[in-house]
């Protein structure tokens, strides 16, 4: 594969930055997880700008537009002739002295990596996952805001590291109030009385683009769909529970702290979402020319 950096495509042995950077130093610097399916860059728009938004929040300037941002992003696609791939957007401060000060950061990195990637096997997107609450808790919104989708992903990992220790792939984190707020590198979703909740972000999640795709898709099919607080307690006598993002699409959960969810099975409205979710995914966002199909 080959990697974009700085505008240039660079084989990937060779696609390094300086270790004086400040994103490797100190985590300063931001990125986006993109998904292209069939050659249509779904929600692309919706990611560059949360890049962007990302960048300002932290005082970043991104050296290029949003518009040659897309267009990088679609000609490192094209390069790799890759159709259907995981996009991974960095921008780091880029290389400086030593300490925090990043003014003597003067070029940013801008990084493109597009990979074809599978983030849960195949299986269980039709059986659902496994998943536990951990003792991590998110970063709360007045500290480093949950929105900003920073390089610091160290309490995402650590959350990744105790569901691996408990034996399942994924599992929730709450908030210091103990409410529940999202999954290491997704948002969640309950669905109890056929009526839809999911945390609102303010509680501390990011505003996941699945996410939003999928409160916009109830709307227009009639499903009730609410952002609202819950807890464990409401976790476990859900009927149905999913997860939502960029690598892991829609995925059913049928198991939280062994308490089984439902049935055991993924449920109806969960069936159903993810349909008409993959069907959004083909034609939602920004089509690549030119990429031979899988
Ligand atoms: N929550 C976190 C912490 C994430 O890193 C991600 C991944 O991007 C998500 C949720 C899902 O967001 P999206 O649907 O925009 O990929």
């Amino acid at each position: 594969y080959l990697v974009y950096i700085n505008g240039e495509f660079v084989p990937r042995s060779k696609a390094v930055v300086s270790v004086f950077d400040h994103g490797f130093l100190y985590g300063d610097g931001i990125f986006e997880g993109i998904r292209s399916y069939s050659g249509n860059v779904f929600c692309l728009k919706e990611h560059v700008k949360r890049l962007y938004e990302s960048a300002k929040s932290i005082l970043l300037t991104i050296p290029m537009t949003p518009e040659e941002m897309e267009q990088a992003i679609v000609e490192t696609l094209q390069r790799n002739d890759l159709a259907d791939a995981y996009i991974r957007v960095v921008v780091s401060r880029g290389p400086g002295d030593l300490g925090l000060d990043p003014r003597s950061c003067t070029r940013p990195n801008v990084i493109i990596i597009a990979e074809a990637l599978a983030l849960f096997p195949q299986e269980l997107y039709e059986k659902g996952l496994r998943i536990v609450t951990v003792p991590t808790r998110r970063n709360i919104p007045d500290a480093l805001n949950p929105k900003i989708k920073s390089l610091n992903y160290l309490n995402n990992v650590l959350i990744r590291m105790e569901a691996t220790q408990s034996g399942v792939m994924e599992a929730l984190t709450l908030n210091q109030e103990g409410y529940v707020c999202e999954g290491s590198g997704d948002n969640v979703f309950i669905v109890k009385n056929g009526k839809i909740l999911t945390p609102p972000t303010y509680l501390g999640a990011l505003e996941g683009i699945t996410r939003n795709v999928v409160i916009e898709l109830c709307e227009h099919l009639g499903i009730s769909c609410k952002e609202e607080p819950f807890t464990r307690h409401d976790v476990y006598v859900a009927d149905e529970i999913f997860l939502t993002g960029t690598a892991a699409e829609m995925i059913p959960v049928v198991e939280v702290d062994s308490r089984i969810i439902g049935d055991g099975k993924p449920g109806p409205v969960t069936k159903r979402l993810i349909e008409e979710f993959r069907k959004l995914t083909k034609v939602r966002g920004t089509k690549v020319p030119g990429l031979s199909p899988l």
